[in-house]
């Protein structure tokens, strides 16, 4: 074993420095200009000329749980079919819906999927309705989430972006995540013991200036409504982080999923250090794959570390998209194209998670956080 002088761990510390410390700035264009006209960002597509092994990953290695699942409304055998038929090819072998039914449009979306012969594939959760809360709401909301429970949900969720970022009270304020009247619902969870899944804001670029450092100016430039920089009418992102970190401290019982890796994808130090803190905290991976696929080295040390704290999602239901997924939790590939330009401009690279990992991060936690899964297609 090779001891390191002092010198070489002082440059080490110093290189491990966090990105934000130092204040990194975009390169400038060139001194000399293009005598030929200038394509614009949607034009420029370079193809790679890069010869590397690729490996395609249809199906998953391991039979996988959507935790973050959209697929169309459940209501009848001929989608339940479909939607079916395209899960067995992807080996995913449940869907969490997160439609967020409540009621009856939950309880016929329950009893379509018990007489169709995917009854072991999907669970459903169940949603809040947060419109108008004033003295009392709480405690109404909490009496339909465990009517909900009782009909057959196992789990609360997708609370959706709009609580936080525009939802608003019966008396017209902004209703925030940690306001007290909603105690009573986050405690009902903790006591029926069923998670509660939450997307709390959007991309921290989303609430930035939309100048061309922005690094999701096509996004917001094509996507209007993805823009938050209006102080007036959004809170800033870093006071909606703070929010949504007063609700998880406020509720250490509650078990909380948050969405999206909590948008710190491209932080995930500071979603360890959330981690860390709350012991009931877990996250999903949906939508967020084109962060994780640019850092293979910090996503892969990360996956490892924080095994038990996080979960396959995908969020939007589109099929042929889930191979990208599995191709960069399984695979070593590199510089690979992502399947949606304005997400990002960059390639992916895969992360190469070990068999233990990929089996926790894939079915294991879900079956952890939502025991009514059926559990017999799993391996131990
Ligand atoms: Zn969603």
């Amino acid at each position: 074993m090779r001891v390191r002088a002092p010198s070489m761990l002082i440059a080490v510390v110093t290189f491990a420095m966090p990105l934000a410390a130092q204040q990194i700035r975009p390169r400038p264009a060139e001194g000399r200009e293009p005598d030929l006209p200038v394509p614009s960002i949607r034009e420029y597509k370079p193809r790679s000329t890069l010869v590397v092994p690729a490996h395609l990953v249809p199906r998953a290695k391991f039979p996988a749980i959507d935790l973050h699942g959209h697929p169309p409304t459940l209501n009848s055998n001929e989608v339940i079919e479909r939607v079916g038929a395209s899960m067995d090819s992807l080996n995913l072998q449940v869907i969490i819906n997160t439609l967020s039914s409540s009621g009856d449009r939950l309880t016929q979306q329950i009893a379509a999927v018990r007489a169709s012969r995917y009854k072991d594939r999907f669970v459903m959760f169940t949603n809040v309705n947060l419109r108008d809360v004033g003295p009392g709401s709480g405690a109404k909301i909490a009496a339909q989430l465990e009517a909900d429970i009782k009909a057959g949900a196992v789990g609360v969720g997708e609370i959706g972006k709009g609580f936080g970022l525009g939802i608003k009270k019966a008396d017209g304020t902004r209703l925030t995540l940690d306001d007290p009247e909603l105690d009573i619902v986050w405690e009902t969870a903790a006591r029926l013991k069923i998670p509660v899944f939450i997307h709390v804001g959007d991309p921290s670029e989303f609430f930035q200036p939309l100048d061309y450092h922005n690094e999701r100016w096509l996004e917001q430039a094509i996507y209007p409504e993805r823009r938050y920089q209006d102080r007036s009418r959004f809170p800033a992102f870093e006071d909606l982080m703070a929010e949504r970190n007063r609700l998880f401290a406020r509720h250490p019982n509650t078990i909380w999923i948050l969405a999206h890796l909590g948008w710190h994808a491209n932080d995930l130090a500071r979603l360890g250090r959330m981690f860390d803190s709350l012991p009931n905290l877990y996250s999903e991976v949906g939508a967020v794959l084109y962060d994780i696929g640019r850092q293979p080295r910090t996503a892969h040390d990360f996956f490892i570390k924080y095994q038990d704290r996080l979960l396959f999602a995908k969020d939007a239901f589109q099929p042929d998209e889930y191979p990208y997924y599995w191709r960069v939790f399984e695979t070593n590939d590199e510089y690979f194209d992502y399947y949606r330009d304005y997400h990002a401009f960059w390639k992916l690279y895969g992360i190469g998670l070990p068999d233990p990992v990929l089996k926790k991060l894939y079915f294991g936690n879900a079956l952890k956080l939502v025991p009514a899964i059926p559990r017999g297609a799993f391996p131990k």
